[in-house]
């Protein structure tokens, strides 16, 4: 097969994902109660359409996009509105919460879908896919109606599809390319016609070459990449460097180098939305890790609880000491399970107690090792640094901003350093600084 090389930095952490690879998604019937939050997106909270007692449909709006930068809440249940109150959420804040009450009858709101949806026009594209409430779904949660329209006068010469699921022990994105790719493939092409992009290509990881073969059994004149195996090759950035060899400027966006870049789980979403009326109101979830007795990829109805999901797929096998959404790299350790599954939970990661233990850190050796694999180019022991003594200029001048946050640095460091923990802390007040 050939591969394309990847980009500057990066690692190669244990893969941990043979447990979930080759299981077929299940379905996670919902439960008896979900808990939808109205923001489970980057941008404002969406604005609640309904009050406690309303009936509601599976699919009906209950939340309305609350400005450009929002997206759509829908019901993934028919049943009766229970509450609208805030809610802890696995990113840690409380957010608010339509609690629904399912009457499992599964009634669904009119929906209207089109059998060759290609042959309406941007416009309409993009129209239904805010409509329908979707998300990036690889983790960041950009609306993608907005990432869709890039500014007057910007010409879009590639949109690039990523399939790299290159977090470890994820595998949600993997099981979906080889059952889904139809639809992947579809959403591609409905998501090119939207941006005005001229060409597709869609990066996989050579790790997955099922993945690979569904996809270009069903590509047409898409081109279908293997990309070296190499984490974050998934990173927006790293990807347009590997697939088009361009580079967004500092502090830019994607759209600066000519592309846009969409997750194959997006690209299913839409197809889902303009083929068949379907709003976003549930997502495929890898449920691995040593504490858990059953790894699986589920499809589960967002809004469904931590701890649902972790049941479906048998409870934990061992005390756990760590429980994550997301991946190992970039996911968030959790409090508490009562937290709902949003658009962006790819993952929800547990392990026992001897593997969660934190290492002490001792002091740095200048060894250097966290610089050479530092995909934004930066010097993390420096930024570390600035983010302990909180010496904001300084961090924000050797470029915290660029930080992507994919952990590459406090993964080598042989002092076992927490370098992202200061860097993201230096990032959060340079930002609260400029809003203020
Ligand atoms: S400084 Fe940021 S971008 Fe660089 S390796 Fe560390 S976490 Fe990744
Ligand atoms: S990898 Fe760790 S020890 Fe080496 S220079 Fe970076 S912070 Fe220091």
């Amino acid at each position: 097969m050939r591969r394309v090389r990847a980009f500057f930095g990066g690692i190669h952490p244990k893969e941990h994902k043979e447990s979930t690879n080759s299981a077929p998604i299940q379905v996670l019937p919902a439960p008896a109660v979900v808990a939808v939050p109205l923001l489970q997106h980057a941008g404002k909270q969406a604005k609640p359409l309904v009050a406690k007692g309303d009936e509601v449909l599976k699919g009906q709006l209950i939340g309305e996009a609350d400005g450009r930068i929002s997206a759509h809440v829908h019901s993934p249940v028919s049943g009766t509105v229970t509450a609208v109150q805030p809610r802890p959420s696995a990113s840690g804040r409380s957010v608010m919460c339509v609690v629904i009450e399912n009457d499992g009858q599964d009634r669904w709101v009119e929906r209207e879908g089109h059998p060759d949806p290609v042959q309406l026009d941007a416009a309409t594209i993009v129209q239904r896919i805010e409509q329908a409430g979707i998300v990036g779904m690889g983790g960041a949660g950009f609306p993608t109606a907005p990432k869709l329209t890039p500014p007057k006068g910007a010409r879009i010469d590639y949109l690039l599809i990523n399939g790299c699921e290159c977090e470890p022990y994820l595998t949600a994105d993997h099981r979906l390319m080889v059952e889904y790719a139809e639809e992947i493939i579809l959403g591609a092409k409905l998501m090119a016609k939207a941006c005005g992009a001229r060409k597709i290509i869609i990066g996989v990881e050579d790790n997955k070459p099922d993945a690979i073969a569904a996809l270009r059994e069903k590509a047409g004149a898409i081109e279908v990449v293997a990309l070296a195996t190499r984490y974050p090759q998934g990173g927006e950035k790293q990807l347009i460097q590997a697939l088009t060899g361009r580079e967004v400027p500092s502090k830019g966006l994607p759209f600066q180098a000519g592309c846009v870049v969409q997750n194959v789980g997006t690209a299913w979403a839409v197809a889902k939305a303009l083929r068949d009326g379907e709003p976003l109101i549930s997502r495929v979830v890898t449920v691995t890790g040593s504490a858990i007795a059953n790894p699986q990829n589920f499809w589960v109805p967002i809004g469904t609880s931590f701890q649902d999901v972790l049941d479906a797929a048998g409870g934990f096998s061992q005390t756990p000491g760590k429980v994550v959404a997301g991946g190992p790299m970039m996911g968030g350790a959790q409090f508490s399970l009562d937290v709902p599954v949003t658009k962006c939970t790819s993952g929800i990661l547990a392990f026992g107690v001897d593997e969660s233990k934190t290492p002490d850190s001792l002091p740095c050796i200048k060894c250097a090792r966290c610089v050479d694999v530092c995909p934004a180019n930066l010097l993390p022991l420096k930024l570390e640094a600035y983010g302990m003594n909180e010496q904001w200029d300084n961090a924000r001048e050797y470029g915290a901003l660029d930080c992507i946050e994919c952990g590459c640095c406090t993964y080598i460091c042989p002092s076992k350093r927490p370098l992202l923990h200061y860097i993201r802390f230096a990032k959060a007040e340079i930002l609260a600084r400029e809003t203020h």
